[in-house]
């Protein structure tokens, strides 16, 4: 039995977390759980699950729980997340915070020798180069939840580290695949949150539409699997199926296909080394007519571009590119903002920024509230 808390369980990765954890109630017992504002989805999730200790962000959702639910404990902020993320009984805390708060979630849990299963891609875009070297000293298994990176991670599976040439990273295109840069002036807000193939949250339903969720992903990558920019390719694989692929120095090409279905990522990662029957259906392969290939429209879509050039550079960029990306997406949600101009925050955000080499946390978390303000500041 392995003993889990859940951050972000009110999500789109954390619900569908939930769903992995009620199939195998034999493998996996949820001890405490965090979700945001969203209180009425919590609820549902706490009579379903009945955890130990339920995390929320503000001390009154905290007190009305406590008083409704008294045999449960509830704790709020910043340190209610640091409590539940180390709680000694817990073997693996599976992070699917959206944005720059799941970074020190995660380091408390590495801290207290936690596995992680890894679905908050901010963690490593800003602070790979910390969160890395920290789960090997604490000897701590970082697990991918992301659907590219976990096929990466399969497809790595009992291969030598040396004989990798590449990793093929494959992206849907999102919703504007193939369209002009006059077209995408156009772009409504209701058309940029209909994704072709996957359901998910909105801040990522976004990021996919710009290509920017594919930049995060490589920088991801970068740390995850320890490759070199040049090593990671993007690939258009319009229908989903292929969820990433990895090359082999003598040609060979192994890829993990299946269904759009987040639960299986999200299962391997609960479960590895271990595989256990799914949850849904799996792919069938009379159904589908065609697996095509594209490449990545660069120009049209900068973000892509913008995070390679970004992920090379390093440093502090890479926080300066997320969090200028999370306001950005942010107005764009409130529809203070037209959909180019998310990409012009980011570059200008990038262009003014002095890079620091190889910061600290304290660093990182400095940049990160510089870039809010001055954006905040203009719009
Ligand atoms: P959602 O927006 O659906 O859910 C985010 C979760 O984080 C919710 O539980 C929300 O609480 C909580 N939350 C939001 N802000 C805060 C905060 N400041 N402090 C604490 N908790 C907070 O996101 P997704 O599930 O789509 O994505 C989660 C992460 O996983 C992202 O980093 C995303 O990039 C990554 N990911 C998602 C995939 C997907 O298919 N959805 C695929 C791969 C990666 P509440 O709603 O209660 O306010």
């Amino acid at each position: 039995m392995k003993n889990i808390t859940i951050l972000g369980v009110t999500g789109s990765i954390g619900q569908q977390t939930v769903d992995v954890c009620l199939h195998h109630q034999d493998e996996f017992n949820v001890v405490a759980m965090s979700a945001g504002k969203n209180i009425v989805l919590l609820e549902t999730t706490i009579q379903k699950i009945n955890p130990q200790v339920v995390c929320v962000i503000d001390e009154k959702d905290c007190n009305y729980l406590q008083e409704k639910y008294p045999h449960i404990r509830f704790v709020f902020g910043s340190a209610g997340l640091d409590e539940i993320a180390t709680i000694d009984q817990v073997d693996i805390v599976l992070n699917a915070i959206v944005g720059f708060a799941g970074l020190l979630p995660t380091i408390h849990a590495i801290e207290s020798k936690k596995d992680i299963a890894l679905a908050n891609k901010e963690t490593l875009v800003t602070a790979g180069h910390l969160i890395i070297p920290m789960a090997k000293e604490y000897g701590v298994s970082i697990l991918p939840v992301d659907s590219e990176h976990s096929a990466i991670f399969q497809s790595l599976q009992g291969e030598p580290k040396a004989a990798l040439d590449k990793i093929l990273l494959t992206a849907s295109g999102g919703p504007f695949r193939g369209k002009s840069a006059e077209f995408l002036e156009t772009v409504t807000l209701e058309a940029a949150l209909n994704h072709p193939n996957w359901s998910m949250g909105p801040k990522i339903t976004i990021d996919s539409s710009t290509m920017v969720n594919k930049g995060l992903e490589v920088m991801e990558a970068k740390w995850l699997f320890g490759v070199d920019y040049s090593q990671i390719e993007v690939v258009i694989q319009p229908q989903s199926i292929i969820h990433s692929m990895v090359q082999y120095v003598d040609g060979a090409i192994i890829a993990q296909l299946g269904t759009p279905d987040m639960c299986l990522p999200i299962q391997y990662a609960l479960c590895y080394p271990q595989r256990r029957e799914r949850i849904g259906k799996p792919l069938d392969f009379k159904t589908i007519s065609s697996i095509t290939f594209e490449q990545p429209d660069m120009e049209t879509f900068r973000g892509l571009k913008l995070a390679y050039e970004t992920g090379k550079i390093g440093g502090s960029l890479p926080t300066v590119f997320n969090a200028a990306n999370e306001r950005s997406v942010a107005l764009f949600l409130q529809k203070k903002i037209s959909y180019l101009t998310m990409a012009d925050i980011i570059e200008e955000a990038c262009q003014e920024h002095q890079v620091i080499k190889n910061p600290s946390l304290d660093e990182i978390l400095a940049v990160e509230q510089e870039v809010y303000q001055k954006i905040d500041q203009k719009f």
